[in-house]
């Protein structure tokens, strides 16, 4: 991929991931128990707390689809009777499951000991693992994370989600591990993570900088993913934000720009905010679609999925349940239209951003709901028109690369107009 140098976090990130991936294929043998759960809203430090390990189906899922693997996956879903309109996550994951559940990295998956359900504003996930409880016939558990319609979550919308960790959440955890829940194990993992959280987002941030070290989309899907799957809460989370951040310092030191698919990035023309999930299938190819116009990425809301850190949020260990509930709660998939709206023209004013994308994916009504009222909504707040390109996560028969390179190139001459028009 795209980081050839071989940065020390890269190198870490993969032992990691290796490692999970490994101990998770001998947690049959081992005993270990394996909790599935989703990244917006999950409850990492709690399912470490128990000794247990975090499997995350997307991660599986986009995996899948960076390795071409996904059309035969989804083929397969089809063939079983999942519509075309079906979340293309879904479809790749019983694809996978249907053909051997060997994962993304080659080992083979184990099944989940338990299915831990956060429900942050997308309805697929129930569908999801309503799917899964009758292939595994393995007991679910359900977190629900009441929507922040109003912008805000109310203290009942709080104690809601306290009630359900400490009536249904722990007792189920503690039933699949036959350990009894220990609050300061779990303090001690929401420690690391708000130490992790810090490191990433002095890296986030770092896309304020002109040039920009990093590219905030692109090359900050890697960034997040150790947070946001089974690595935050751990020793090694911190180790891996920790290098990372001491590597975009160093390159940012230098004056250096981010490593695209096409080497390092330093003479940066565009600076743009992206909203909505990249494709996956064509990651590659789409990304070198900004790097050959020299634009960079500077902010975008898909690596907030996980988290909106770069807004003040950090795991508060001395209120180990009530940080886990705020944590659900303000997950990008869980905020209203106007919060998204608010966000992406915080990135354009403090990112100095001069264009805006939206990349309206398929698959996820989570995030394309909206979109246009969110393109018109920010063309008027900021003063900048917007991109709007379609495409899909993980279906490669909705990547047409030829529309997105045309659309992007049209982009990119509309800003160098208006800066021409501008300056006369
Ligand atoms: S619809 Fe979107 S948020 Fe929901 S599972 Fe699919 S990709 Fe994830």
């Amino acid at each position: 991929m795209a980081e050839a140098q071989k940065d020390r976090s890269m190198t870490l990130q993969k032992e990691m991931i290796a490692g999970h991936f490994e101990r998770m294929e001998r947690a049959p043998e081992t005993g270990e128990k394996v909790v599935y759960t989703f990244v917006p809203g999950n409850l990492t430090e709690l399912i470490r707390s128990f000794g247990a390990l975090p499997m995350l189906p997307e991660i599986n899922a986009l995996q899948s689809g960076m390795r071409k693997l996904s059309g035969d996956y989804i083929a397969e879903a089809e063939r079983s009777g999942h519509s075309e309109d079906v979340c293309t996550y879904v479809k790749c994951d019983i694809g996978m499951l249907r053909s051997g559940n060997i994962g993304p990295s080659g080992t083979k998956l184990p099944k989940p000991d338990l299915l831990l359900l956060s429900y942050t504003g997308c309805y697929t996930f129930m569908k999801w693992f309503e799917l899964l409880r009758e292939e595994y016939d393995c007991p679910c558990v359900f977190l629900h994370v009441p929507y922040q319609g109003d912008g805000v979550m109310e203290p009942a919308h709080r104690e809601y989600m306290l009630k359900q960790i400490k009536e249904q959440v722990i007792p189920a955890l503690e039933q699949v591990t036959g350990r009894a829940y220990d609050e300061e194990k779990l303090k001690y993992h929401l420690a690391l993570s708000a130490q992790a959280e810090d490191d990433l987002v002095a890296v986030l941030q770092a896309g304020k900088q002109v040039p920009s070290p990093i590219d905030g989309y692109f090359g900050t899907v890697y960034y997040v993913g150790p947070i946001f799957s089974a690595f935050r809460g751990t020793p090694e989370g911190v180790e891996y934000y920790k290098a990372l951040r001491a590597e975009i310092e160093e390159r940012s030191a230098a004056g250096l720009g981010p490593v695209t698919p096409d080497g390092p990035l330093n003479d940066q023309r565009y600076r743009l905010v992206v909203e909505g999930p990249p494709n996956w299938t064509s990651f590659r190819d789409f990304w070198k679609m900004f790097s050959d116009e020299k634009a960079v990425v500077v902010a975008s809301t898909y690596t907030k999925v996980g988290g909106t850190y770069d807004f003040g949020f950090r795991h508060d260990p001395s209120d180990p349940l009530g940080t886990l509930a705020d944590y659900c709660s303000g997950c990008y998939t869980n905020l209203n239209l106007p919060a998204r709206v608010d966000m992406l023209v915080n990135y354009i004013h403090e990112y100095k951003a001069d264009g805006f994308l939206i990349n309206s994916v398929k698959s996820c009504n989570s995030f394309s709901a909206g979109q246009l009222m969110i393109l018109r909504e920010v063309e008027k707040r900021t003063g900048i028109p917007g991109a709007f390109i379609e495409s899909d996560l993980v279906d490669p028969r909705y990547f047409s690369a030829a529309n997105i390179k045309n659309r992007l190139e049209s982009y990119f001459q509309m800003i160098d107009a208006r800066r021409v028009g501008k300056s006369a």
